[in-house]
């Protein structure tokens, strides 16, 4: 049999094991396999060259039992109609891990760009919102920054719904500029939530994060970030990797020399001879292995052979359903991506926060209550997993969609 390598209808699978878990019959499953509303726009946008080119955009919202939709926007040339899907139940279930007032939304706008200057970004960034602004609002849908967005672009959008809504609206989006009602750790917020589960795991397997070897698959803004996280705490980064390769050395590598050669998109092994593959690196002797890149990369084919003790997933699905099988049969700990990966939607809902109250907190503030909804995320998923003795992603999926469920029974929609 092949493996589903499905991202789409393989969380569909989870959340349906989850309901039923869960006692839900089923007409929850029904409503909750999909986003509620998933909508396709064309952008019309004045390139530099006078010419119009234009773009196709999505926006999904699983759902708004709960609270207003909340996701980020990501800028991709491959992404797609059914990934934005997935991508916004994820979002469904991560909110509710960390039990924050919101469902799943996802955004998305099919270009490459880092082929376009940025007047056409800026352009493309505000037509999204126009195209959008009737579904989309702080009370509504609130988007953030994904794959290839930024704190400026975000700033854009703000300024465009601002000017729809004739009201200065910083509710609207989070991930922007701190002038623009930004909050203090957004940027890191999503590698430090990594690092806090990464810590809370390593205690329940009696690693010593001092000297615990780690190796990270993807050097970009999660996986970079990380390395320098991990590294400071006085873990010994003995491997990292990038779309062209992968660094090894057990002794450790000197991770503040990698950050400062890595380029923008997250490329760093080129400069190196040395090299192995990425397939290597997933199977090098550590402590813990943190897959930080794409999806599908622990599959039926290696899962045999990780010799890691945890692994954590900062990439969103890295391992496949049968690799987690395999994982956890061999007892490794897997912990999931919904939940080691929250830590960037709970500081966009904390960004949301301060700008309704007009009232704004600390880094030390922001990162007080980031760690504590992370670590009580956290013992709740492990705890789940322990008492019914099923994997920590299962776990992760019938505490993330149970607000979502017992919400829309009450408002009668299941
Ligand atoms: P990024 O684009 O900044 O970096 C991606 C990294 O992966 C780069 O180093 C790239 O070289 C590497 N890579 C690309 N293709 C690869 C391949 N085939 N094999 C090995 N490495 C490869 O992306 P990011 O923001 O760091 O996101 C990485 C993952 O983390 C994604 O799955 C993303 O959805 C997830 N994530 C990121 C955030 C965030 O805030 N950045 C939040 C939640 C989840």
């Amino acid at each position: 049999m092949t493996e589903n390598l499905n991202l789409f209808t393989s969380t569909q699978d989870v959340i349906k094991e989850a309901l039923d878990k869960l006692g839900y019959d089923e007409g929850m499953y029904e409503l909750l396999k999909e986003p509620l509303r998933m909508v396709e726009v064309r952008i019309p946008i004045r390139m530099d060259d006078g010419k119009v080119k234009v773009f196709t955009g999505f926006r999904g919202q699983h759902s708004d039992a709960v609270g207003p939709t909340k996701g980020g926007v990501r800028f991709h040339p491959e992404v797609t109609f059914e990934e934005v899907k997935a991508l916004s139940m994820w979002m469904t279930l991560k909110a509710g891990i960390v039990d924050l007032p919101y469902g799943g939304g996802k955004g998305a706008i099919i270009c490459d760009p880092r082929e376009m200057s940025m007047g056409e970004l800026e352009r493309l960034s505000r037509g999204y919102v126009r195209a959008l602004s009737q579904i989309m609002g702080p009370a509504k849908d609130i988007p953030a920054p994904d794959v290839f967005t930024n704190a400026q672009i975000m700033a854009w959008m703000m300024d465009e719904y601002s000017k729809i809504d004739e009201f200065n609206s910083p509710g609207f989006i989070t991930g922007k500029p701190i002038v623009l009602g930004g909050s203090q750790g957004r940027d890191r917020a999503t590698a430090e939530g990594v690092t806090i589960i990464i810590e809370e795991a390593a205690k329940r397997r009696g690693i010593d994060m001092k000297g615990a070897r780690i190796v990270i698959q993807g050097f970009g803004n999660a996986g970079s970030f990380l390395s320098k996280f991990l590294h400071d705490a006085g873990a010994k980064v003995i491997g990292i990797s990038d779309a062209y390769g992968a660094l090894h050395d057990p002794e450790g590598l000197d991770i503040d020399y990698l950050l400062d050669r890595r380029d923008s998109f997250g490329t760093v092994t080129t400069l190196f001879e040395n090299t192995i593959s990425n397939k290597e690196l997933l199977e090098l002797d550590c402590d813990i292995l943190v897959p930080a890149a794409i999806a599908n990369q622990i599959t039926a084919e290696n899962a045999h052979d990780i010799k890691a003790k945890i692994v954590v997933e900062a990439a969103n699905g890295p391992t496949t359903a049968e690799g987690t099988r395999i994982l956890t049969d061999r007892g490794i700990l897997l912990v999931p991506d919904v939940l080691a990966s929250a830590g960037g939607v709970t500081v966009s809902y904390f960004e949301w926060v301060q700008n309704n109250m007009g009232y704004y907190w600390s880094e030390e503030e922001v990162r007080e209550k980031m760690t504590a909804k992370m670590v009580e995320a956290f013992e709740n998923v492990y705890n789940v997993a322990k008492t019914r003795n099923i994997d920590m992603r299962l776990a992760a999926y019938m505490i993330g969609v149970r607000k979502t469920a017992e919400a829309s029974r009450f408002r009668g929609w299941a």
